[in-house]
């Protein structure tokens, strides 16, 4: 139940959401207030650092190497696209899911078939599962605060309202505390699951709303997008709402094409990446991403995952098999996808870790499965 004068707060819980979601590009200068909010960043969204992407720059520029250009039949899919996603990314995109028919996985990874909780790695299988979970693309330009409506429905109830990813348990971030050590101007965003991201933001307004009011209060937002996919109403992580970003095409001028099959392969299995955060409820919500641990890499940047079974490992995984099959591949396409395979798989946590920066100061945390079961029902 709610009905109050919501507006004014929404719109900055939206601009906040915003911000946070997709708030880099690489080599942008940014202000304290990027800084801030930079955090959420990584939660929902699949990021490669600069220097990843320097090194699939540096490759695409050997001479002599074959091409990557290779033609894939294209297989149709269930994607809605908004007016503003260009043809060529959209082809792009297409092409990915295609390659699962192109480059079939092996049947032979039964931990993925557990993960996906599928019985089989076929092509059609695979789809499926993604396109339970992905549904609609936007470009990097959406702005979800111009887009945003209140949806009034007095039935309305956010699930598990007291369960949400908790800061101390290595579940998700502090946002508030963990803005040391963001290098943001080195990041660029692939891809972010705005629909997960926007639902997770406003089940927190809520929740919070719900204290102060001491009553039930459940903000309810839906987007307008137009185009092939209309209004969305973000009543689960399971919208399937995906916003795709610069490092998603990292090399195009490089190569001179977006369409190339090894990119195609980092597409796909990104794609499988943003599948994840669709699904989860109550602490494991989105599958939300955590504060790397103390040593790794990425430690202090929300980069990694506590989930044994989320999205940098089923990425991961699809992007191994994909690649491993790729006689198509060039040599050249070849050392990139390594490059992001190696760099992806670190961020699964394997085995105990020491995790700083959340409350209390210092605690470990180990691995495990996380429930899957999404939340909420979409429209
Ligand atoms: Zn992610």
């Amino acid at each position: 139940m709610f009905s109050y004068g919501i507006l004014p707060q929404l719109k900055s819980v939206i601009e906040d959401v915003e911000t946070k979601a997709v708030g880099v590009s690489v080599g942008k200068s940014t202000g304290e207030k990027d800084q801030r909010n930079l955090p959420l960043v990584s939660v929902v969204s699949v990021v490669l650092s600069v220097m990843v992407l320097m090194s699939l720059l540096a490759c695409q520029k050997k001479e002599d190497q074959p091409s990557d250009d290779v033609p894939v039949p294209v297989v149709a899919n269930r994607f809605k696209y908004s007016d503003s996603v260009a043809a060529p990314h959209r082809a792009a995109l297409n092409e990915a899911v295609s390659l699962l028919y192109f480059l079939p996985l092996k049947n032979d990874d039964s931990r993925l078939m557990e993960i996906l909780k599928v019985r089989d790695l076929s092509p059609a299988t695979l789809q499926s599962w993604l396109e339970e979970r992905v549904r609609y693309i936007v470009d990097g330009e959406f702005e979800v605060q111009k887009a945003a409506y209140e949806v009034t429905e007095n039935s309305f109830t956010y699930p598990n309202m007291d369960l949400l990813p908790d800061p101390n348990q290595g579940l998700a971030l502090d946002f508030g505390a963990l803005s040391q050590g963001v290098q943001n101007e080195k990041d660029s965003v692939v891809m972010s699951n705005l629909g997960a991201g926007v639902y997770y933001a406003l089940k927190k307004h809520s929740k919070e709303e719900s204290e102060k009011a001491k009553k039930p209060v459940a903000v309810l937002v839906g987007l307008h997008i137009g185009g092939e996919v209309g209004d969305v109403v973000i009543s689960s992580p399971r919208t399937g709402l995906l916003q795709i970003g610069n490092g998603l095409f990292p090399s195009a001028d490089a190569f001179g094409t977006t369409q190339n099959i090894s990119l195609g392969v980092f597409r796909a299995s990104t794609l499988f990446h943003e599948a994840r955060h669709s699904d989860g409820h109550g602490k494991t919500l989105a599958f939300l991403h955590a504060n790397c641990p103390e040593g790794h890499k990425y430690a202090g940047r929300g980069a990694c995952d506590f989930s044994s079974n989320g999205p940098y490992t089923i990425g991961t995984k699809v992007h191994k098999q994909l690649m491993d099959q790729c006689s198509q591949c060039s040599a050249a396409g070849k050392d990139i996808l390594r490059i992001i395979f190696l760099d992806f798989s670190s961020r699964v946590i394997k085995g105990q870790v020491r995790i700083s920066g959340h409350k209390p100061e210092s605690y470990s945390a180990t691995p495990a499965d996380w429930d899957d079961a999404p939340e909420g029902s979409r429209r």
